[in-house]
C-alpha cells in the first residue's frame, strides 16, 4: 500500500485566520490528503498550532491571561474551526507540546555536535524594570524618520524604515512602559546556514518536479547574498523551548528559549510523536513515517503552504534535518501558493478585513467554502475574492449543475417509479458513449488530482458533473416515458447510478455533500470508482434510495449585498 504523508503549514496561534490563510495551506492539503485515502493510500496528515515566540506574548498579555492558558483556549478554537471546514487531521498537535520540546532540544544538540552552532555575543536593549532583555517588537518610540511616535524597535509602521531599537527617540518598554532601558551584552546560539549551502544547493537541485513557485523562491533565497545568512536560534523570552537542560553542549543559556522559527517546523515530526501518543501506539509507530532507517524510505512525503512560507521550508528547515546528520524523511514535494485577495484588496487580520474562518461557517455550511476556494486556488497567480464570483459560482456549479441533477431525477424516479432503482433494459448506445467520455474524463481528472492541480482538478470534476446533466437534458426521461417507460427506466438507472459517481468523485473537494448523498443512495461504500463502467453499473433494480433535501441553496442578491457590506468593516 502506498504511503503518504502530509503536512500543512501551521496556522499561528495568534487568532482566527481568514479564508486566504485557509486556501493557502491547510484546505488544499485536505483535498489531497481525502483523495489519497479514496485512492488506497495510507495517509498520516498532520498540522498543529505555532505557539512559540513574542506575538503569542503580547496578545496573550492583551488578553490578560497567562500565555499557556491563552495558547490553549486559542488552540482549542482554532481546532473546533479546522473541524467545521472538515479538515481531516489525523492529529492537530501544538508547538508547545513535551515532543516537540524533546524533539527541539535534542536536534539542536545533534547540530552543535555537527559544528554548525556557535555561541555569539551581542549587545541588546535590556529593561531594568522589567527585569529581562526586550525583543525589538516590545521597545517603541518615536521614529527618527518620521517622528511617528509609536515606532517599534524593528520598523516604523508609519513610514516603514527598517529600525534599530537604538534609533528610537524616548524609547520605553511596551510591557510596562518603563524608560530606563539600557543596553547590555547577552550571549545567543547561532546556526551556522551558510555552511550547509551545498548540501542544501545539491538537495534543491535534485527536485526537477517541483513547481516552478517552490524552486524559484528556494533558489533566489539559496543564492542571493542574504538568503543563507546565519541565524539566531534563540531569544530571551520565558515562553518557549529552554535552550538550558541537563546535558545542553553550552552553558550560560540560563533563561533563553529556542527562537520560533527554530522549532515550529520540528513540530511536524512532533505532531507525528503527538499522534501516536494519543493513539496509544509506540515510538515506532510515528517513526516509521519519519525515520528512513525506520520504514520511511517509502513513504512520500508532501508539504503545503504559502509562498511566504516557502525559504523557511526549503533552507532553514532542511538545514535542522540535513545538519543532524540524522535520518530524517525529508521532504519529496512543496506544494506553494500564492495570495487570495479580497474585494479589490487584501485580507487583513490587523485590520479585520475580509472574511475570518468562523464567520464564514456562521453564514453558509462549509462545503459551498471548500469549492470555491479550491476552485479558485492562488496558484499560478494571486487571485481574488469577491462576493459576486462566489454568488454566480455557488449557484452555478453547486445548485443549478449539480445540485439540480440529483434533484430532477430522484424526483422524477419517485413519482413514475418510487423509491428504488428502476429495471428497464440494458444500456444502449447513448449510455455507452457516455461511459466511455466519462471514463475519460475521469482519468482526466485523477491526473491533476495525481499532479496537486487543484484548480484544474475542480474544472475535471465540474466537466464530469456538466456531462451528466447534457446526458440527462438528451435522453429526457420525462419524454420517453410517454412512449417508452421501459427506456425511461433505463434511463433513470443509469441517473440514479451518475449520482452514486458524483458522490465518490466529490468526496475530496464537498465531502458533506458526498455525505448526503451517500445516504440518500444508500451506497455500500464510497470507495473510489477506479472503474467507471462497473460503478455505473453498480446500483441494480430495486435498490431502494430516498430524496435528498435540497443540496445547495442559491445565494440571492440580497445576501450578497448584506454580506458585502457586513464584512468590508472592521472585525473587533
Ligand atoms: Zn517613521
Amino acid at each position: 500500500m502506498a504511503r503518504t504523508l502530509i503536512t500543512s503549514a501551521l496556522p499561528y496561534i495568534n487568532g482566527i485566520k481568514h479564508l486566504g490563510n485557509l486556501v493557502g495551506s491547510q484546505l488544499p492539503a485536505d483535498l489531497y490528503a481525502r483523495y489519497r485515502r479514496a485512492r488506497g493510500d495510507e495517509v498520516l496528515f498532520l498540522c498543529a498550532t505555532d505557539e512559540h515566540g513574542t506575538p503569542a506574548e503580547i496578545a496573550a498579555q492583551k488578553a490578560g491571561k497567562p500565555v499557556a492558558e491563552y495558547c490553549a483556549e486559542l488552540h482549542d478554537i482554532q481546532a473546533e474551526i479546522a473541524a467545521g471546514f472538515r479538515l481531516s487531521f489525523d492529529h492537530f498537535g501544538r508547538s508547545s507540546s513535551e515532543q516537540n520540546k524533546i524533539l527541539t532540544q535534542h536536534l539542536a544538540t545533534k547540530l552543535a555536535e555537527s559544528g554548525l552552532i556557535e555561541v555569539i555575543e551581542e549587545t541588546q536593549v535590556y529593561s531594568v524594570t522589567d527585569g529581562r532583555f526586550l525583543p525589538d517588537r516590545y521597545i517603541e518610540g518615536t521614529c527618527p524618520n518620521c517622528g511617528y511616535e509609536s515606532a517599534r524597535g524593528d520598523q516604523c509602521d508609519n513610514c516603514t524604515k527598517q529600525l534599530d531599537p537604538t534609533d528610537l527617540i524616548n524609547p520605553h518598554s511596551t510591557i510596562s512602559g518603563a524608560t530606563d532601558l539600557e543596553t547590555r551584552a547577552t550571549k545567543h546560539l547561532y546556526l551556522k546556514q551558510s555552511n550547509m549551502r551545498g548540501a542544501l544547493s545539491e538537495w534543491i537541485e535534485s527536485k526537477t518536479d517541483w513547481p516552478v513557485l517552490t524552486t524559484s523562491i528556494a533558489k533566489k533565497w539559496l543564492n542571493d547574498g542574504d538568503g543563507l545568512q546565519d541565524r539566531g536560534i534563540t531569544r530571551d523570552l520565558s515562553w518557549g523551548v529552554p535552550v538550558q537542560y541537563e546535558g545542553a553542549p553550552w552553558t550560560g543559556m540560563d533563561g533563553k528559549v529556542f527562537y520560533v522559527w527554530f522549532d515550529a517546523p520540528i513540530e511536524y515530526i512532533a505532531c507525528g510523536a503527538e499522534w501516536a501518543a494519543k493513539q496509544g501506539f509506540d515510538d515506532a509507530a510515528w517513526e516509521r513515517w519519519w525515520r528512513t532507517d525506520k520504514g520511511a524510505d517509502d513513504v512520500r512525503y508532501v508539504q503545503f503552504m504559502g509562498k511566504d512560507n516557502v525559504p523557511f521550508h526549503t533552507l532553514s528547515f532542511p538545514v535542522t534535518m540535513l545538519g543532524s546528520n540524522e535520518p530524517w524523511k525529508m521532504v519529496d514535494y512543496i506544494k506553494s501558493f500564492n495570495y487570495l485577495n479580497y474585494d479589490g484588496g487584501q485580507f487583513s487580520t490587523s485590520r479585520g478585513r475580509g472574511v475570518f474562518m468562523d464567520q464564514a461557517l456562521s453564514i453558509l455550511p462549509p462545503d459551498y467554502w471548500r469549492w470555491w476556494l479550491l476552485s479558485h486556488a492562488p496558484e499560478s497567480s494571486d487571485s481574488e475574492f469577491t462576493w459576486e464570483n462566489f454568488q454566480s459560482s455557488v449557484n452555478k456549479d453547486l445548485a443549478d449543475v449539480l445540485g439540480n441533477f440529483v434533484s430532477r431525477i430522484t424526483k422524477f424516479c419517485r413519482s413514475k417509479f418510487g423509491e428504488e432503482v428502476p429495471a428497464g433494459g440494458d444500456y444502449g448506445d447513448q449510455e455507452r458513449a457516455l461511459i466511455a467520455d466519462l471514463t475519460e474524463k475521469v482519468a482526466d481528472y485523477q491526473s491533476h488530482m495525481d499532479a496537486i492541480d487543484v484548480r484544474k482538478g475542480a474544472n475535471a470534476l465540474r466537466a464530469i458533473w456538466v456531462a451528466g446533466n447534457e446526458y440527462l437534458q438528451s435522453a429526457a426521461p420525462w419524454s420517453t416515458f410517454k412512449e417508452d417507460p421501459e427506456l425511461a427506466a433505463m434511463q433513470v438507472r443509469m441517473g440514479l447510478n451518475l449520482i452514486g459517481l458524483y458522490a465518490r468523485l466529490s468526496s475530496p473537494f464537498i465531502p458533506d455533500t458526498s455525505g448526503k448523498l451517500h445516504t440518500a443512495l444508500a451506497l455500500d461504500t464510497l470507495d473510489w470508482p477506479e472503474d467507471v463502467a462497473a460503478s455505473l453499473a453498480s446500483l441494480t433494480p430495486g435498490h431502494g434510495f430516498v430524496v435528498p433535501d435540497n443540496l445547495f441553496a442559491k445565494i440571492s442578491d440580497e445576501d450578497r449585498e448584506g454580506w458585502q457590506e457586513k464584512f468590508a468593516g472592521v472585525r473587533s
